[in-house]
């Protein structure tokens, strides 16, 4: 009898492949393996069979696992929560487990590095130097070579003498932790009385080792980070793993300071912009349980933690969250998910929570607790609405001067300013004012963004760009292009000729010198390096600056444009995060909101300071509506390289929708992004009632649909966050 394996393989098959197990392999469920797959060899987990058996596959057919690697086995939890998000994206299994064996490197053991240890013969001359070196040595502890020289406070020769004498003998020692342990109780803040009773609670929480869901709704600066703090030490204390997740994490050195700070050693960090080395190393010693917190975006929900109690989602409304391909994840449902099958703490926090938490909260589904105070009395921002029609811009510029004029008080004053446009960029358009002509992305249904500083038109969707013409290449004429509507680059003009002695910083996301200048742009702006700062939303984003008293928002109308159901919401959180930026060490502060439809109810809700009035608006309109959390959507997405296909496709894709009372299938339209990096798009929007299985429905309803054919392709964004 050959004996035979379930596996999961990361590819797009539905269920696991059944392959042979050679003799003397002994296999279970979440050992890694090497598995022949056509010509390659690929990196997959032993799975537990499919329901109904395994598939049978005749013996002659069947391929031999290669090897099984030296590796903790993925926990059962973490395949539950493969197959869990698999389910309800709607995506094969194994796209989900490609996420959590993105870093082949880690499934091998590291490898250790030289180390010398004391081997009892004395050299045959002991120096002064040699005796220092022999004195740590004699401990019986294994060195390397420069620790041991560095130790003993002499030159690595030294050393080296010894090794040849016979007195230091090699050895393998294992690399070294990618970060220190976290001392639990290395310097903790002392709380204040609303921060203590919100700390006890998350403290109990985590005692329980169960799943349960609290969300902490405080205002900026209220202390939630310090508060969540408590709930990281109590789970440490219990030796379990902590994952924090961070919308902005390539951007939060100040976060992970602090975190130093407090538990004398940094977490371990997880996104895009380390390098592969240490990838591989934090993804194995997170395997081994060696590392115990990681601050992490999105994708470290899939780092195959041992013992994972506590996971915490930071700023748990960002739509950084939401992963809008390939798999169409929200990581902050996904959090909670995870916890609930490894029995774990979640714990959101934002200021400003997403309409569906907030209603959870209210609910009684998740512990809701509130802080409604800034530490250390600490006021509050006052906002005011500037309106434009009243108080316009000079022509051609931007800013108000009933904006420019509390600029320069503020400057008077020697405190920061911080001017908010979430467009990146000189001009989100640019035009020939001979002939019109627009410059327009070829690949996109997109208008070029003009990046003066750069001297290129960029698109913000597909990475084109081209070098800012000086002709129209429409009509040819010469020097007639210009630019339209306001990018921070241009505010940054506008600044440079109204107060040209103050220090002012431009920052967006493009700026030369990436991550690594935007990290010290950031610390240098917290030090009060500059007087105006100027950015995107990435300056709105948690951090903080002590210095700044003023937050203009130089188009409050922005957000509110898309007329998207999130619209309301999104310039609602946006607003209230950046002018949250003001005054957070206290004294008076202000924010002013430029606004050409003052009278807009979510303005007035952030001008009022009444944001409970806000939430009560929103969540009876979603609920008149049965839109989320009190219904449910499905955006289906059909593109091709071919418009008309696109077309075709979709329509044919909408008539096979199965009929059923409590869903409604709105479209196909064309998506407000018609087109993107070349292809086509139609939307399909699905909406649904609360008690309605909708990835059944949606699933059935593909079952019977027309095949994909010529390069259609077909996506399922379950709980859209986009409608673009
Ligand atoms: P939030 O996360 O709610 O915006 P933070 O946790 O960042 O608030 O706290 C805002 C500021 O107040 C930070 O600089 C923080 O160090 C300080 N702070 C908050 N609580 C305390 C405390 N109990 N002791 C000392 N400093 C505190
Ligand atoms: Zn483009």
């Amino acid at each position: 009898m050959t004996k035979t394996v379930s596996i999961l393989l990361p590819i797009p098959a539905d269920r696991p492949y059944t392959y042979s197990v050679p003799e003397g392999l002994d296999l279970l469920p979440g050992d890694f393996v090497t598995v022949p797959l056509g010509p390659r060899e690929v990196a997959a987990v032993v799975w537990e069979a499919p329901e109904g058996g395994a598939d049978k596959v005749s013996v002659k057919k069947l391929r031999e696992v290669v090897a099984r690697f030296d590796c903790p086995p993925l926990a059962e939890e973490m395949r539950r929560f493969v197959e869990w998000v698999a389910n309800y994206t709607l995506s094969a299994p194994g796209m989900v487990l490609r996420m959590v064996l993105r870093v082949k490197g880690g499934l091998d053991p590291l490898t250790p590095i030289e180390g010398w240890i004391y081997s009892g013969q004395e050299p045959e001359r002991i120096t002064p130097a040699r005796a220092q070196v022999l004195e740590l040595a004699r401990e019986g502890m294994a060195w390397s070579k420069s620790g041991l020289a560095h130790a003993a406070g002499v030159s690595s020769a030294v050393v080296t003498g010894l090794i040849k004498q016979g007195t230091l003998n090699r050895v393998e020692i294992p690399q070294p932790a990618v970060v220190a342990l976290p001392r639990v109780d290395y310097v903790a803040a002392e709380l204040n009385a609303d921060q203590s009773e919100a700390a006890d609670k998350l403290r109990q929480s985590v005692a329980k080792k169960e799943f349960s869901v609290t969300l902490i709704d405080g205002v900026t600066g209220s202390g939630k980070t310090e508060v969540y703090f408590e709930a990281i030490a109590a789970c440490l204390e219990q030796g379990r793993q902590v994952l924090i997740l961070l919308p902005e994490i390539a951007l939060t050195s100040a976060f992970l300071k602090r975190f130093e700070a407090r538990f004398g050693a940094p977490p371990a960090e997880w996104h895009s912009d380390i390098s592969p080395k240490m990838r591989e190393k934090t993804w194995r010693q997170v395997a081994e349980g060696q590392v115990r917190v990681v601050a992490g975006a999105r994708s470290s929900l899939f780092l195959p933690f041992q013992d994972l109690g506590l996971i915490i989602v930071d700023e748990e409304h960002e739509q950084a969250y939401k992963q809008q391909d390939r798999v169409f994840y929200n990581a902050r449902d996904m959090a909670v998910v995870r916890g609930h099958l490894g029995k774990a703490t979640v714990v959101l926090a934002s200021a400003t929570p997403s309409i569906e938490s907030r209603v959870n909260g209210d609910q009684g589904r998740y512990q809701y607790l509130r802080l409604e105070e800034r530490f250390g009395g600490a006021q509050l921002p006052d906002i005011g609405l500037v309106d434009m029609r009243k108080y316009p811009p000079p022509r051609g510029k931007f800013l108000s001067p009933v904006l420019t004029r509390e600029i320069a008080k503020t400057l008077e004053r020697k405190e920061q300013v911080l001017l908010f446009l979430n467009r990146r960029g000189y001009a989100p358009l640019t035009l020939c004012r001979v002939c019109g002509h627009r410059f327009q992305c070829n690949n996109c249904s997109t208008w070029l963004v003009e990046h003066r500083f750069r001297k290129q038109l960029q698109c913000h969707h597909c990475g084109h760009h081209e070098a800012s013409p000086e002709a129209c290449p429409e009509c040819g004429t010469l020097d007639h292009l210009v630019a339209c509507g306001p990018g921070v680059e241009r505010v940054g003009e506008e600044i440079l000729e109204l107060f040209p002695d103050a220090r002012t910083i431009v920052l967006s996301s493009d700026m030369a010198g990436g991550v690594k200048q935007m990290r010290l742009e950031l610390e240098a702006i917290a030090k009060g390096e500059a007087d105006i700062v100027i950015g995107t939303q990435l300056v709105a984003k948690g951090h903080n600056f002590p210095l700044m008293t003023l937050v203009g928002v130089v188009d409050a109308d922005l957000g509110l444009a898309h007329g998207d159901l999130r619209a309301s919401e999104r310039t609602f959180q946006l607003l209230s995060q950046v002018t949250g930026r003001a005054g957070r060490a206290g004294g008076k502060s202000l924010g002013l909101l430029q606004s050409y439809q003052p009278e807009h109810p979510v303005l007035q809700a952030i001008c009022s300071g009444d944001r409970e009035a806000f939430y009560e608006r929103e969540i009876a309109a979603r609920k008149g509506a049965a839109l989320p959390p009190f219904g449910r959507l499905a955006g289906i997405i059909i593109s091709a390289d071919n418009r008309q296909q696109a077309e075709i496709h979709a329509k044919a894709l909408r008539r096979t929708a199965p009929m059923l009372e409590g869903v409604n299938v709105l479209g196909p339209a064309e998506a407000p992004l018609s087109m993107i990096r070349g292809r086509y798009r139609f939307r399909i929007l699905v909406q649904a009632q609360r008690n309605i299985d909708l990835q059944n429905w949606v699933r059935g309803w593909f079952a019977v649909a027309p095949k994909e054919r010529g390069g259609v392709r077909v996506q399922v964004d379950i709980d859209p966050q986009s409608f673009m």
